[in-house]
């Protein structure tokens, strides 16, 4: 990302992509990825708001392995989203362009950013607006799923809200459409949210490879994380976290899942399934009974529960303020490294539960990150012998 994009006061490639900048006009950064930065943009003959996703693609801060894979994967992500164009809750491409230094990718605009700034905010969600959300996730998966497409980065970063609160996925960057029984062996996507077969295929070379049930793991990452307002697998360590996906160890605690319904804990149950073969396909996640369930969600008020909740995000607060504090310094070094850092100190707070799961292994980062994913793979496989005897 060159300086000048980063502050927005020079627009990237003026010269080389005149036929972009004709019809459109960049405004203001509304967010960032690794390898990205989006701005808000007006169609210039209709006047309407869309958003511009902009990725470099200059050899300056890359190497030429990792330029083509950027270069690579976004023509994968513009073919994916070609496809998909018109699913109610999938983002939609509107327009793309290519300049010899950045590739422009036109998209409606979701005003309301993403699920995860929402539920910062929120901290958790009711059972009523987590089955609304999670249906439309899961009809969307459901219909890459239908096309042979795995997504691989379904994340609440990466799910994002339209004025009305409706969701739609996007970050199509490490989607890919398989071939009838291809199995992939590709390490890629968010530490948190990686099903345990990726990990393990990452380890052992005769490992068949995973398919599209990778994403289901995902989403009951997203549930379980929706309702607690932390996520399922977490450990300070991170080869420690990785060994808990991998034996698929995380538990409805106490007191955050008190007053869950038995119904939701039971489709989390059959979603985070170490297992890929019995883990529920969305077809019949979007089945279970949790979807089935229309009553209105009645929250009588009642003081000794609200004086309850106010304790514990207060004692969750400082909980995740001081460790925090201890195990990472906010510092410039690395506010300028850390692309969610850049958001805000209070979201550096707020979000650290979620910040283990920033990209590890993204565009034009994966072959290093890669190698060192599969090494610290190895570590935990020899760690898991050890405690196992
Ligand atoms: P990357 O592949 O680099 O992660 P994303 O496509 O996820 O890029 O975009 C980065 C961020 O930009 C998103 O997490 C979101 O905050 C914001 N963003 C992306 N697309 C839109 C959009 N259509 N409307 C509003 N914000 C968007
Ligand atoms: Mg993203």
């Amino acid at each position: 990302m060159t300086r000048d994009i980063l502050l927005g006061d020079e627009l990237p490639d003026w010269a080389g992509a005149k036929e972009f900048y004709q019809k459109y006009d960049p405004k203001e950064v509304i967010g960032r990825g690794v390898s990205s930065v989006v701005h808000r943009c007006l169609c210039k003959q209709t006047g309407s708001e869309l958003a511009v996703k902009i990725i470099e693609i200059t050899a300056e801060k890359m190497t030429e392995l990792q330029l083509e894979e950027v270069k690579n994967s976004t023509l994968k992500e513009i073919h994916v989203l070609t496809i998909i164009k018109g699913h109610h809750s999938i983002i939609t491409l509107i327009d793309s362009y290519e300049s010899a230094t950045f590739i422009f990718l036109v998209f409606d605009l979701m005003r309301r950013g993403e699920l995860f700034d929402y539920l910062t905010e929120k901290v958790t969600l009711n059972e009523k607006e987590t089955r609304c959300m999670m249906r439309a996730l899961l009809e969307a998966v459901q219909y890459l799923h239908s096309l042979n497409i795995i997504h691989r980065d379904l994340k609440p970063e990466n799910i994002l809200l339209d004025d009305h609160g409706h969701i739609k996925l996007s970050d199509f960057g490490f989607s890919v459409q398989l071939q009838p029984s291809e199995q992939l062996r590709e390490l890629c996507g968010t530490p948190g949210y990686l099903a345990p077969e990726i990990l393990k295929c990452s380890m052992d070379e005769t490992h068949p490879g995973y398919g599209k049930e990778v994403d289901l793991w995902a989403c009951g990452v997203i549930l379980f994380t929706l309702l607690a307002g932390s996520p399922p697998f977490w450990h300070r360590k991170q080869m420690l976290m990785l060994r808990m996906i991998m034996e698929g160890r995380y538990q409805f605690a106490s007191p955050e899942w008190d007053d869950r319904s038995d119904t939701v804990k039971d489709l989390i149950s059959r979603l985070l399934v170490v297992d890929p073969i019995q883990r529920l396909s969305a077809e019949q996640a979007l089945a279970h009974p949790f979807f089935r369930q229309y009553q209105k969600d009645v929250r009588r008020f009642s003081p000794r529960k609200t004086f309850r909740v106010l304790i514990l995000t207060a004692l969750a607060c400082i909980r995740i303020h001081f460790r925090y504090l201890r195990s990472r310094p906010v510092t410039r070094d690395l506010l300028a490294r850390d692309p969610y850092s850049l958001r805000g100190v209070r979201k550096l707070i707020d979000g650290c539960a979620f910040r283990i799961y920033g990209h590890w292994v993204k565009k034009g980062e994966q072959q290093n990150r890669a190698a060192l994913f599969q090494n610290t793979a190895k570590i935990i496989l020899l760690g898991l012998e050890d405690f196992d005897t």
